[in-house]
């Protein structure tokens, strides 16, 4: 078996092994209303990950007991194609998509007005079709656009990104190779706008240190690709505007 330290994946130039800084995030395209039937859909990417999340409601669930009488239930399901990694993952659910799904959903919870429509349920389906590390994340921030494309009232934007230990050195956007071979990863997601943070997880081992500089490393990535979306809503409005 490979010893986890046998890769090297900091250079002598101080570069990553996909030739980037350490405080360089990967480049990040995104896209809004790419699905016809949902109620709003995006599609984003982070580099080689891709995640197209959809969002359907508000609407009345089919099961009554779902219902609450004073907001809507939000639920969550993240799911990776069987063709989303190299080799093909199994399409039932796995523990692992079970819990991502609840965690994706508590860091959207805290922005969505949710009390605006009770007795309703707001689904949102999260389908990774190209895995390269951070999906959760990628997730995230997906669904913040296919929400707000779906017209749902938020307090404001979420986007995620998730710093990295390889080496000895704290990386931002950690992709596949960086996950699997790093010391720690730590996915973060936030809402700038209100100064929350909503998602916050650490695997591995960080100083007190790493976690602060890691946290401030996040929080910058997560202001700018907060930027991009709502350039990318506004953009989607403008075109709507020239039709009218
Ligand atoms: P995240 O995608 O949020 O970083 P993980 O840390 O659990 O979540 O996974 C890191 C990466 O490992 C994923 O992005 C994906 O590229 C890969 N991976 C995760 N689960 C599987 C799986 N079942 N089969 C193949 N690759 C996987």
């Amino acid at each position: 078996m490979q010893g986890k330290k046998s890769m090297r994946l900091i250079d002598e130039r101080g570069l990553r092994h996909d030739g980037r800084r350490p405080d360089e995030i990967r480049p990040i395209r995104m896209q809004v209303g790419v699905l016809a039937n949902a109620s709003g859909s995006a599609l984003v990417e982070y580099g080689k990950t891709k995640v197209l999340a959809a969002v359907y409601g508000p609407r009345e669930p089919q099961q009554k007991f779902m219902i609450l009488p004073d907001k809507a239930i939000l639920r969550v399901r993240y799911h990776m194609a069987p063709f989303s990694t190299t080799e093909r993952k199994s399409p039932a659910p796995s523990r692992r998509e079970i819990e991502l799904s609840k965690v994706i959903r508590e860091a959207l919870e805290d922005v969505v007005l949710t009390s605006e429509y009770p007795r309703t349920v707001i689904d949102i389906f999260i389908e990774v079709l190209q895995a390269d590390g951070g999906t959760r994340v990628a997730g995230i921030t997906a669904s913040s656009l296919a929400l707000a494309d779906a017209g749902i009232p938020m307090k404001a934007l979420v986007a995620g990104v998730a710093v990295g230990k390889v080496d000895g050195v704290l990386v931002l956007d950690v992709d596949e190779v960086e996950d699997s071979s790093g010391e720690a990863d730590m996915p973060i997601a936030a809402a700038p706008d209100l100064n929350l943070i909503t998602l916050f997880q650490i695997n591995g081992v960080l100083t007190e240190e790493e976690v602060e500089r890691g946290l401030s490393m996040a929080l910058k990535a997560i202001q700018y690709i907060v930027s991009l979306e709502k350039s990318t809503l506004k953009q989607k409005y403008e075109a709507i505007g020239e039709e009218v």
